[in-house]
């Protein structure tokens, strides 16, 4: 199957209580996948399964992975039975696999909430097969522009590629009190960055700004924007979709990415 290449997303996931209070994050994802439509199947990088070296699911069941602590019952009750889609997953990998990357399939895991919490609201009916790739931690950005990129034919065999991080993850400085200032910088930053395809100092953004360690004290809620900007190839045209940011510190950007 081709045709006409489906975006790339990045998702900033949130707390887990998305999945069970109103917002207006959630209210934007459901209007972007509205405006995708469905898909034959979801690629999500997500920020919350980190493997030395890239690894797909292959389950062609996966579970519901509650990978997260001292939230409210209800959010352990969450099932998002979604199909997985093994035969994907080999494609991806052999695509992998053909830019020189390893590639393993991993067929027992299921899907973590990186996955579900946004694809929850997307495609409610959770009857969209998903499959997930890890991301590397250690690696960092330019490993995970060049794993996109390997994967960008996917987009034109109807595959909508999903990087699920954060734009900022300090959970460290969370508070009830106003967005901290560096976080609205950061966000500024990285926008510009994206929208004028600067994605050589995008890359480098732990060097070229006072704030990216802060940011991102570590890598892997960011990663995931590397894997999505790299599936939409070199000339993407860029709409931010959302930019709100929750507990002074979590930008909640999402951005999708169409090829031109
Ligand atoms: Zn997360």
């Amino acid at each position: 199957m081709s045709g006409a290449a489906l975006p790339a997303v990045f998702v900033s996931h949130g707390s887990p209580m998305h999945a069970i209070e109103p917002g207006a994050a959630r209210e934007a994802w459901r209007s972007l996948a509205r405006e995708i439509g469905r898909p034959r199947a979801i690629l999500v990088a997500s920020a919350h399964w980190e493997t030395p070296a890239p690894a797909l699911t292959a389950s062609a069941r996966p579970e519901t992975i509650h990978d997260f602590y001292g939230f409210p019952r209800a959010l352990y009750e969450i099932a998002y039975p979604a199909p997985g889609a093994p035969e994907v997953a080999e494609r991806a990998a052999a695509l992998l696999r053909a830019a020189g990357f390893s590639a393993a399939l991993d067929r027992s895991r299921g899907l973590d909430h990186g996955a579900w919490a946004p694809l929850l609201h997307m495609y409610p009916e959770a009857d969209v097969p998903v499959l997930e790739l890890s991301v590397q931690s250690a690696l960092g950005p330019r490993h995970h522009l060049a794993l996109g990129a390997a994967l960008a034919a996917l987009a034109h065999e109807g595959v909508l590629i999903v990087g699920s991080g954060h734009l900022t993850h300090n959970l460290a400085e969370r508070t009830d009190g106003p967005p901290l200032a560096y976080v609205r910088e950061f966000q500024s930053w990285v926008r510009q960055r994206i929208e004028s395809r600067e994605l050589a100092a995008l890359a480098a953004y732990r060097a070229r700004t006072p704030h990216g360690v802060r940011a991102h004290p570590t890598e892997e809620h960011f990663l995931p924007l590397f894997v999505a900007l790299g599936a939409a190839g070199p000339a993407y045209r860029a709409t931010r979709l959302y930019a709100g940011i929750e507990t002074g510190s979590l930008a909640m950007d999402a951005y999708r990415f169409d090829a031109a």
